[in-house]
């Protein structure tokens, strides 16, 4: 399939090829757009078969289901059986943004785009190109994230295009997405509200929103799996290097020396192995690794660096001659823990505590 590669202003969008867009996604195409958190890969929700090559493009297992994304109130309204008070108060304080709201779903939400589940995962995103492609193709978009299942989720048109190029009608470049990391996924359906997933929206402002507790389940921080369909996407190997990644954790993250000195150590016993290893750092302790390869993720005193260089940086692992990595832990404080999160599947728990 010929795969178009349009480039649109991420700001101020120009409205005639996002127009040409709206019309392959109104026609049964599918297009790779930008969101705040990373690329979607988006079909019509209505229209069924093109949502089925979503997921034949991506080879998605067909029980992961997809988020609905929507421009306003009234399709939200149009998808769901009811709005539980809790979710519109999120909705008033949190959307446009990065955070997804599990409801019940109506009937005219087809069961491929719940992966057979009775309800439904929506959110509004705020980047100015995804809002004006769903208004202009006037039908909500439903959209996983644009790679190869169980790649680390695209962060800039690179990524979708070594993933999707020749899969799907459209990819749109609009340079980098705003977060690194895939929205916080919340069920509000239940009570208390439970976290599902971890991202650029913390719990902390979650359970100021909403004024109550919220539950953080271990597989929410990366720490186990579900196998029944109350967060489904998190049974399957996720943000995953084909390399092994090894995480390196402390519970103290006010002195690095421990961490620092057990990466060095793991690092030394490899490279005695011959084996070739890249250090994932961070800009206070990357200067402490002698005779390794290190990148750093960026500023501990920035987490919000951290995840936007995240998945760039598992990609990384792939691209450069090495045969290892070892990643350093980051506090699991804020936009930390959808970081902790993602670094934990995507070692597939080869976790070292120190
Ligand atoms: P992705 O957009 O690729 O990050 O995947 C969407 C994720 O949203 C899935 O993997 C699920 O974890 C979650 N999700 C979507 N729909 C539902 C739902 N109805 N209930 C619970 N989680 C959902
Ligand atoms: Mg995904």
């Amino acid at each position: 399939m010929e795969t178009k590669i349009i480039k649109i202003d991420p700001i101020k969008p120009e409205l005639k090829k996002l127009g040409y867009c709206a019309k392959v996604i109104k026609s049964g195409g599918l297009v790779a757009f930008p969101t705040e958190t990373v690329y979607g890969l988006g079909a019509c929700v209505y229209l069924e078969d093109a949502v089925k090559k979503i997921f034949k493009a991506k080879n998605r297992p067909l029980d992961n289901p997809l988020i609905v994304h929507i421009s306003n109130l009234e399709q939200l309204k149009s998808l769901v059986k009811e709005i539980p008070e809790k979710a519109q108060k999120l909705i008033n304080e949190a959307w446009p943004g990065p955070l997804t709201l599990i409801f019940k779903k109506n009937n005219n939400v087809s069961y491929i785009v719940t992966g057979g589940l009775e309800t439904v995962a929506i959110r509004m995103p705020a980047h100015p190109v995804a809002l004006k492609l769903i208004e202009l193709s006037n039908c909500p978009i439903a959209a996983p994230s644009a790679n190869i299942a169980g790649r680390p989720s695209p962060t800039n048109p690179k990524h979708v295009i070594e993933d999707l190029f020749g899969k799907i009608d459209i990819i749109i470049d609009a340079g980098d997405t705003f977060f690194g990391v895939e929205s916080t996924i919340i069920n509000i359906a239940t009570d208390p509200p439970v976290l599902l997933r971890p991202g650029p929206l913390p719990v902390e402002k979650i359970k100021e929103f909403l004024n109550e507790d919220i539950i953080i389940p271990d597989f929410a921080k990366g720490l186990a799996e579900t196998k029944v369909a109350m967060s489904p996407g998190t049974k399957y190997r996720h943000y995953s290097p084909s390399k092994p990644l090894i995480l390196v954790e402390t519970s103290n993250y006010s002195g690095l020396d421990k961490l620092v000195r057990k990466a060095m150590k793991l690092c030394k016993e490899f490279r005695k192995k011959k084996k070739k290893v890249l250090i994932i750092a961070s800009d206070e302790t990357k200067n402490n690794y002698m005779d390794c390869i290190v990148v750093s993720l960026g500023p501990r005193s920035n987490l919000y660096e951290v995840a936007k260089n995240l998945y760039k940086t598992l990609r990384l692992i792939d691209e450069l001659d090495v045969d290892v990595a070892i990643v350093e832990g980051f506090e699991e404080r804020g936009i930390g823990l959808a970081i902790m999160n993602r670094l934990r599947k995507a070692s597939g728990m080869n976790i070292i505590k120190v």
